[in-house]
């Protein structure tokens, strides 16, 4: 039995309109379909399924303005998909367990992952602004893994004593909804370390939440001795609208490249026209695609699996339409390789 998610705890809510907004996100299953004119029975939920989120491990969360950008009466919808709670998530199926990418095994210190020669990554919080139905950490026991202030320290011993990692990256959960302070202590911290070349933000909050982006977090990126690279997490070209654009923008200007990685989900995005838009909106917001991620097989998320065999094709009908910059690189993650897995044209299926 893993314990729930950690909940974000809002600072002083006038004080900083992203965190009003990210408090006002929905929580309510009910709440969300009626916000787009739905009923569960639409959605294929019975009451049981609505009623049963409620005290579930890894309930509804949503930010008011994703559900923005959901097309009104439409249970299909590709952004209200990633996010509304389906019973299918109650089926197991082979190969689908806890901890599928061997991330428990790869820890240096708790909280601190590594698997890749010269970078680590940290988990900085468990928290996120979203709850994606396919996350591949949605089990993962943060309450002991997590970068706890002493926990944080000693990775942050390890990271100093270690001059192999010249770059540090910090996920979750996801960095961006940390309280300001203990963001910039973070990364100014990492930032002292010699070194360290290149400090990695994995966040969907740009995309999800794009309040966060506000002056004094692009001050704070900025500021820093080591390149910032930004990897954002869409995998819609719904998700990018104008404010979320222009969000994209503002971080592109002040760190080095700013990147997507998406994951391929059954329903959502596997289709070359709607990979070939994204990428297309991602770069039209100063945005590289960088991975399309093979689904992690993590329990309850089999429902949006696409196999290996479509994976390839849908790339390479979308390497026959874009530009190789805008291609992603379509992976798996294996536990106990080097790197993660290419697929397709750019390896071998
Ligand atoms: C995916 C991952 C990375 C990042 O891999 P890149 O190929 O550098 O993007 C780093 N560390 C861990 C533990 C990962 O799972
Ligand atoms: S934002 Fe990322 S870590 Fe958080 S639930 Fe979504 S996929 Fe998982």
């Amino acid at each position: 039995m893993h314990p729930a998610r950690p909940e974000i705890t809002p600072g002083p809510v006038n004080r900083h309109s992203w965190q009003a907004e990210l408090a006002r996100g929905l929580r309510d299953p009910a709440e969300l379909l009626a916000a787009l004119g739905l009923t569960a029975a639409e959605c294929g939920l019975g009451a049981a399924a609505m009623a049963r989120d409620g005290t579930a491990a890894f309930p509804l969360r949503v930010p008011l303005g994703f559900v923005a950008r959901m097309r009104p009466h439409d249970p299909l919808d590709p952004l209200l998909l990633q996010v509304l709670p389906s019973p299918a998530e109650g089926l197991s199926a082979p190969g689908f367990g806890a901890d599928p990418v061997g991330d428990l095994a790869s820890a240096r210190s708790p909280g601190l992952l590594q698997k890749y020669a010269g970078r680590a990554l940290l988990i900085t919080t468990g928290a996120c602004a979203i709850h994606c139905r396919y996350c591949f950490r949605r089990d993962y026991p943060y309450a002991e893994q997590s970068a706890a202030a002493s926990q944080l320290e000693s990775s942050l011993k390890v990271i100093g004593a270690d001059n192999s990692l010249e770059e540090v990256i910090l996920s979750g959960g996801d960095p961006l909804v940390l309280g300001e302070k203990r963001l910039e202590d973070l990364l100014r911290a990492i930032d002292k370390l010699a070194h360290v070349k290149r400090i990695r933000l994995h966040s969907r909050v740009p995309v999800v939440l794009p309040e966060r982006v506000d002056s004094r977090l692009l001050t704070l990126l900025g500021s820093l001795r080591s390149q910032v690279i930004i990897v954002i997490h869409a995998n819609h070209p719904q998700e990018i609208d104008a404010q979320v654009a222009t969000a994209l923008r503002a971080l592109a200007a002040v760190t080095s490249p700013v990147l997507n990685q998406s994951v391929l989900l059954r329903g959502i995005n596997d289709s070359a026209g709607i990979l070939v838009e994204l990428s297309r909106a991602l770069f039209g917001a100063g945005v590289l695609p960088y991975y399309l991620h093979q689904l992690d097989p993590v329990a309850g998320t089999a429902h949006f699996a696409v196999p290996d065999s479509t994976a390839v094709t849908l790339i390479t009908e979308v390497m026959a339409q874009l530009p190789g910059y805008l291609v992603p690189r379509l992976v798996r993650e294996t536990a106990g390789k080097p790197a993660k897995t290419p697929l397709g044209s750019f390896g071998t299926t």
